[in-house]
């Protein structure tokens, strides 16, 4: 599913060059779900990034399914991210003023589909992140749990392949991440990739893989039993 061939990316910050990423190469594959650890300062959130097309390298390849991602211009990386990426966050992202399901139907709105129309998918999808009976309480109303689960919901209406998670059990007590985590390990078994960033080295166990960067570069691959809790 996407392809990263010798991957560098720096930041400029006043006279000094921070080199972000140092030459990464990896595969992911169509219902892997993938882990990538590391100390702070490592490189993660700017792999994530680059993932998502949020950002672009400065050198080497970014495939995704066979299209080259890591030159598209602003547009191309935007639509990209609409239809190709789900986002889910350590804050959640949630508006505040919108109901569960509405918040669900944004990316829809986003895309030019009107609310009503979008209705019926982000109830099936609130429905199958076992929030059906939450549809119209706004973000307040819900636990920190729920909230990531229609956050969840969200990043998966477009019908993305690849969904990018940034420290998604980040603010949640860890029985509550356990049942996230379980939940984007279920979203894997539709084809899915699942790609999250985490420092909790107990979410590495719902992975199937745990990549470890060290100072932008690869230090180690280590393919997981996944636990499955569930089915
Ligand atoms: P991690 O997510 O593992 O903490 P990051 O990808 O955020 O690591 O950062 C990697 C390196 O790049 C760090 O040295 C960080 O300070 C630097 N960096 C990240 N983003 C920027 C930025 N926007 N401008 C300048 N330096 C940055
Ligand atoms: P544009 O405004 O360029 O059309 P969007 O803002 O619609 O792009 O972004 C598309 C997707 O990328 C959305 O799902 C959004 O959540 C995500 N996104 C945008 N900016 C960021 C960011 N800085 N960090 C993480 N995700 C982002």
């Amino acid at each position: 599913m996407l392809e990263l061939t010798d991957v560098t990316k720096q930041y400029r910050v006043g006279e000094q060059t921070v080199r972000a990423l140092d030459g990464i190469s990896l595969r992911i594959e169509a219902g892997e779900f993938t882990a990538i650890v590391g100390p702070s300062g490592s490189g993660k959130s700017t792999l994530l990034h680059l993932l998502g097309a949020l950002d672009s390298p400065d050198s080497g390849s970014i495939r995704f399914q066979d299209k080259e991602i890591g030159d598209l211009d602003d547009d191309r990386q935007s639509e990209f991210r609409r239809h190709r990426v789900g986002f889910v966050f350590q804050f959640f992202n949630l508006l505040p003023t919108l109901t569960a399901w509405e918040n669900v139907a944004i990316p829809k709105l986003l895309d030019g589909t009107g609310l009503r129309k979008a209705k019926p998918r982000a109830l099936e999808l609130l429905e199958l992140v076992g929030l059906g009976d939450r549809a119209e309480h706004r973000p307040a109303e819900l636990s920190g749990g729920q909230m990531q689960r229609v956050a969840v919901a969200r990043a998966l209406i477009m019908d993305p392949p690849l969904i990018l998670a940034d420290e998604p059990t980040g603010n949640l007590d860890s029985k509550t991440g356990a049942s996230i985590l379980q939940l984007l390990a279920d979203i894997t078994k539709e084809g899915n990739s699942v790609v999250m960033v985490t420092h909790d080295m107990g979410a590495v166990r719902y992975c199937d893989r745990v990549i470890n960067l060290r100072d932008g570069l690869i230090g180690s691959i280590d393919r997981v039993e996944r636990a499955d809790d569930g089915a």
